[in-house]
């Protein structure tokens, strides 16, 4: 980062002001924001503490702690990564290359979850979510609803050491059984559910180009593509969902742009649920899509 002057005096104030402008040059959408970030990293501060020492001025050592976290997102490598972690509903998360970054529409597939289970009073249920990447679905329910045990897998064993750690953090491991594999592969003969949940791979091979540099070029691509039409995994998912669901339970998806009536079709013509409904999103999209019947038990 040779623009950051190493001879001008830096306060707090004036340094957030030039990297967020420099930042927002190469593309970043709120340089600033972010750029606050990364400097109560380097300084082991709160973004709110910053506020209160705009004129203090940065030592040698702070502003080489700063220069190479900024210069990673100059790259457009997401906050996340650079902070090691990411927010997701009640949990700070550790993330890394290996993982998806928790994304705040996912928050709505957990919520739909927690109602369906709170609606039907469950009690003690087991869930399964397939593909847990850093385990923010499977650590969210564990926290907030009244599982007994999930079921979470993935078939990156990178993602699922970070979802191990992260389940040691939250204090709930015991409730957490982290299985390596494909789809339902990692599940034994007999073994049902009374939630299955996925936020799997939705993105379309050739729409790569199409997404921002922070998703294209740092996160993992068999967390994002699924085949030529997005579709792979979620149809395997919706297909073969039958042997695993106990009756009456609940299929929650999250789904790409466009999808979603694709996959309700599909899951009203497995003939094995009373419902098949979808949930948008805040900005309005159909993004959950719910199967289920009615728990008799
Ligand atoms: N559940 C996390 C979340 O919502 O933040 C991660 C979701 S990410 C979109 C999809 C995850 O599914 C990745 O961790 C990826 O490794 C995993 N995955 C991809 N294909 C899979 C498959 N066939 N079986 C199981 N997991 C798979
Ligand atoms: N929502 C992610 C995106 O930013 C995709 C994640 C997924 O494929 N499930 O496009």
């Amino acid at each position: 980062m040779s623009n950051l002057d190493r001879r001008r005096d830096w306060t707090v104030l004036k340094l957030i002001e030039w990297s967020g402008q420099y930042l927002e040059e190469k593309g970043v959408e709120r340089g600033r924001l972010d750029a606050e970030h990364l400097l109560a990293h380097a300084m082991s501060t709160t973004r709110l503490d910053l506020y209160l020492q705009y004129d203090r001025l940065l030592s040698g050592p702070e502003l080489d702690q700063y220069r190479p976290l900024l210069t990673r997102r100059a790259r457009r490598e997401p906050l996340q990564y650079i902070l090691g972690r990411a927010g997701f509903r009640n949990l700070e998360l550790e993330v890394d290359q290996a993982v998806l970054i928790p994304r705040p529409e996912t928050e709505i597939l957990v919520d739909e979850v927690l109602q369906w289970v709170s609606e039907n009073k469950l009690k003690n249920p087991v869930a399964l979510d397939i593909g847990t990447g850093s385990g923010a679905i499977a650590l969210s329910l564990v926290h907030e609803g009244p599982f007994s045990r999930v079921v979470a897998t993935d078939t990156s064993s990178v993602a699922l050491e970070v979802a191990t750690r992260n389940s040691l953090m939250s204090g709930f491991s015991d409730r957490v059984d982290f299985r390596l594999g494909k789809f339902y592969e990692p599940l034994t003969v007999g073994e049902v559910f009374e939630v299955i949940v996925s936020n799997p791979p939705y993105v379309a091979d050739g729409e790569a180009q199409d997404l921002e540099p922070e998703i294209r070029e740092w996160e993992p691509g068999v967390a994002l593509y699924a085949g030529p039409d997005g579709l792979a995994a979620l149809r395997r998912i919706a297909t073969g969902v039958g042997p695993y669901l106990k009756p009456g339970g609940l299929l929650a998806l999250e789904v790409g742009l466009g999808q979603a009536t694709y996959i309700m079709e599909l899951l009203e013509n497995t003939g094995e649920f009373r419902t098949v409904r979808v949930c948008r999103d805040l900005s309005g999209r159909e993004r959950v899509v719910l199967a289920h019947g009615e728990m008799t038990d």
